[in-house]
């Protein structure tokens, strides 16, 4: 069958068609003149895995993060790398042609994207109601379907992100799973907001293996939370000399260790410091906010104010100590007969990815 057959077969008339990809360009900022390319590459997207995005109570960040790529564009991702069948916030269509497009895509074997999160109980269903129905109900209807779901952003992630600190009872999608008995595999993608670049490669590698990518305790990929941002800071210097930012006034502490400023590096997996946000312009640190650990499920509940220094973390050799105690610890060290190198070293936690688990 060929490509537009394809389309036809769906009731799409090659008018509509065009007329459809024409507002989905125009959606996109792209000019007339990539329409007939963009159409070419919808057709052959209609033959790939589908994919249904779906978004709860979310600030579209991970939408508008995933769109901000530029390697690939957004073009090359959205119509030429996968087939996204429906998402609320990209997709041309509305009322009851989206509907319709959602259950044409339930028919198919697709991906789930799951962005925000959903209330937890049936009381809490008013609180994200999309096209009249419950999202929550949405969420476990496709969650049911889907042959795979990936939660982004920390909202869908475990804990609920931000929505999930506050009193609507939000959870991220592996605790609806838990609670309905759904056993789809699921690969959280945490972050806020996740990155282009963790996206598309746990797409790409779960169409190129046919399975979910090796997983840690709270189901990120190891390729990408394998590592702690501590020990990959550009900091990490500061915080080995004990040079701790105290006053951000102060142009000398511009490039200090941010851990006295609620910098929440010791105790987050994520690959931050290597792979920047907007393809590669930053990341948090680099532009002098202490990390606030989003990629972890603490984030926010826990992990709140941000900018206040954590009162106690566990450090390995040492035990639980006050982020005060770490600038005196550090730099008193020599005086108490403790290299620097190896304090730090202990002290910045070159916890294992076992340890941090059990931390948490
Ligand atoms: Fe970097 Fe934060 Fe670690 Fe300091 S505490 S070295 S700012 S990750």
């Amino acid at each position: 069958m060929g490509n537009f057959d394809l389309l036809k077969v769906k009731g799409v008339s090659r008018r509509d068609f065009m007329k459809l990809i024409g507002a989905t360009t125009a959606a996109l900022g792209l000019p007339e003149l990539f329409v007939p390319q963009a159409a070419t590459a919808m057709e052959q997207a209609l033959k790939k895995p589908p994919v249904i995005w779906l978004e709860g109570m979310d600030c579209t960040g991970c939408t508008e993060s995933t769109i901000a790529t530029l390697n690939p564009s957004a073009a090359e991702l959205i119509l030429d790398m996968i087939s996204i069948r429906y998402h609320e916030t990209i997709m041309a269509g509305s009322g009851n042609k989206s509907e319709e497009a959602y259950q044409e895509a339930l028919k198919d074997k697709f991906i789930l994207v799951v962005e925000g999160s959903s209330p937890s109980k049936k009381e809490q269903d008013h609180f994200c109601m999309v096209g009249g129905k419950p999202f929550r109900t949405t969420l476990i209807e496709a969650a049911k379907k889907a042959q795979a779901i990936i939660a982004v952003g920390s909202c869908a992630s475990e804990g609920g992100g931000i929505p999930g600190a506050c009193a609507t009872g939000a959870v991220g999608v592996s605790e609806i799973l838990k609670a309905e008995g759904i056993t789809t595999p699921l690969i959280n993608l945490p972050c806020c907001p996740v990155k282009p670049t963790t996206l598309i490669g746990t797409i790409v590698y779960y169409l190129t293996y046919q399975k979910v990518p090796p997983l840690d305790a709270q189901n990120r990929p190891l390729a990408f939370y394998g590592t702690l941002l501590h020990d990959n800071c550009p900091r990490r210097g500061h915080f080995e000399n004990g040079e701790f930012l105290t006053d951000w006034n102060d142009p000398k502490q511009k490039e200090y260790c941010l851990i006295l400023k609620g910098c929440k590096g010791p105790k987050t997996y994520t690959d931050c410091a290597q792979v920047w946000w907007n393809d590669n312009a930053n990341f948090c640190i680099n532009a002098g906010s202490p990390c606030s650990g989003c990629s972890e499920r603490s984030f926010y509940k826990e992990f709140s104010p941000l900018y206040s220094k954590q009162e106690n973390f566990k450090l390995p050799g040492i035990g639980q100590v006050n982020a005060d105690t770490v600038g005196t610890v550090i730099g008193g060290a020599a005086a108490v007969g403790l290299g620097v190198h190896l304090i730090a070293t202990a002290a910045s936690g070159r916890l294992t990815h076992k340890d941090h688990k059990e931390d948490l």
